[in-house]
């Protein structure tokens, strides 16, 4: 079994919650994130993050393609 560890959120980018947008890209409202129950962190194998510049661990499936994140569900 994977190292866990504790890695910014990236759905929310450890705000804790999301943008809700309208069919227009407008922001309409803001939701608590679903993905870390508006925690800003979630515990990801340690093998599927990295550390950024700032020093903070974060998702290598952040800037991935939709598709991806089908594969990042599997792991939570
Ligand atoms: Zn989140």
């Amino acid at each position: 079994m994977s190292e866990m560890t504790n890695t910014i959120c990236p759905r929310c980018e450890g705000n804790g919650f999301i943008r809700v947008k309208d069919l227009l890209g407008e922001d309409i409202d803001q939701a608590d994130c679903p993905q870390c129950d508006s925690q800003g962190e979630v515990m990801l194998p340690i093998e599927l993050t990295f550390v950024n510049e700032d020093g903070g661990r974060e998702s290598i499936i952040k800037k991935a393609e939709v598709e991806e994140w089908n594969t990042l569900k599997y792991f939570l």
